[in-house]
């Protein structure tokens, strides 16, 4: 960090310290990026030890359940040939990884890139894993709205930050007292949706300093006591998100139930393709039916996602589970809590 710039940090981290005196405060955030921003950049240990920083749901691939990847690998295992990100590729189903399956898999950078392939090989049966939060869902839209050939289709992956959060928020098991909120994910679906939530919540951007402000403003909601919705990230997020990307998520899905990993189906917290685009959806399409199946490794992601343990309370971190041989989902993707913390440690 440039001088300057350190020294912004600790007169921020300072304010932190005095505001927060005498009180222990837990504030979550829901984003990969924010994890990966906090941890590399050192900002959990500038903070005083009463205010604790946790990780929940926020990185897409983390949850996306073992069903979801038994059924593209059982795609895979068809014949179809399967396009990814490459984050997903290792994630570990009930009986294998997409990497681990013989078949013709290619890693894409886009959705756009996985209709290349199925333009170019008419005769082959192309399905895209799409993944990610309200960030990726217009471009999966998008691409619906632009007419995708017949021989491509996708497992729709895509999930909503809030309703998880309120999921988290009725358990009452993290214990938490704000949200720093995702920054990308507001910049598309505004901020409308957290006004329901009566507790501190603060959006913020990605670089370190934007990142301890957003902490800054939300210690001092909780001192306050109040409760409101503020924005720190005003260069990227209108509070109406991005109207363009809404309509043309709200012209091709349907708000559903849907299975995350490390929770219980969550209600209203995903997206499926309205009827008119079902010849699209390769669950429909193949009659892949998808099935939870409980395997026991010891692996404790469903509890980092929701905020109750750390990476480093699990007994396999960086022993049994390692980023080339990871046991859980948080160990794959470069976004993982754990993957993040094995890489640049725990730095609290
Ligand atoms: Fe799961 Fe591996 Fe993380 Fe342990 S270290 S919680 S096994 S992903």
């Amino acid at each position: 960090m440039p001088v300057d710039q350190e020294q912004i940090a600790k007169s921020l981290a300072a304010k932190i310290d005095k505001l927060a005196a005498g009180k222990d405060i837990k504030i979550m955030h829901v984003c990969g990026t924010h994890e990966y921003a906090i941890t590399k950049s050192g900002i959990r240990s500038l903070l005083p030890p009463n205010v604790k920083v946790v990780m929940g749901p926020g990185c897409p691939v983390c949850v996306t359940p073992q069903a979801e990847i038994d059924a593209i690998v059982e795609l895979a295992e068809q014949g179809k040939v399967i396009c990814t990100y490459g984050d997903l590729l290792r994630v570990p189903g009930t009986k294998s990884s997409l990497y681990d399956t013989v078949g013709d898999i290619h890693i894409v950078q886009s959705i756009s890139q996985s209709v290349d392939i199925a333009r170019q090989n008419p005769s082959k049966e192309v399905v895209f894993m799409a993944v990610g939060f309200e960030t990726t869902a217009p471009t999966t839209a998008a691409i619906v709205l632009d007419g995708p050939p017949e021989n491509f289709s996708m497992i729709v992956s895509h999930r909503l930050v809030p309703p998880a959060m309120k999921w988290l928020m009725q358990q009452g098991e993290a214990k938490l007292h704000g949200f720093l909120l995702p920054g990308h994910v507001c910049t598309i679906a505004g901020s409308h949706d957290y006004e329901q939530f009566p507790v501190p919540q603060v959006i913020a951007g990605f670089e370190p300093l934007e990142i301890l402000y957003g902490l800054y403003m939300l210690v001092k909601q909780v001192v306050e006591g109040r409760a409101e919705v503020e924005n720190a990230y005003t260069r990227a997020v209108r509070c109406q998100g991005n109207q363009k990307a809404l309509k043309m998520m709200e012209e091709v899905f349907d708000v559903c139930d849907i299975m995350w990993r490390g929770f219980p189906v969550i209600p209203d917290s995903g997206y499926k393709l309205k009827p008119q685009y079902e010849k699209f959806d390769a669950l429909k399409k193949y009659n892949i039916e998808l099935k939870e199946v409980k395997k026991e490794t010891g692996c404790l992601c469903n509890e980092i996602l929701r905020g109750i343990r750390d990476p480093t309370d699990c007994k396999l971190f960086g022993k049994a589970c390692k980023p080339l041989k990871p046991v859980g989902a948080c160990m794959v993707s470069s976004e993982g809590a754990c993957r993040i913390w094995f890489t640049y440690g725990k730095a609290h």
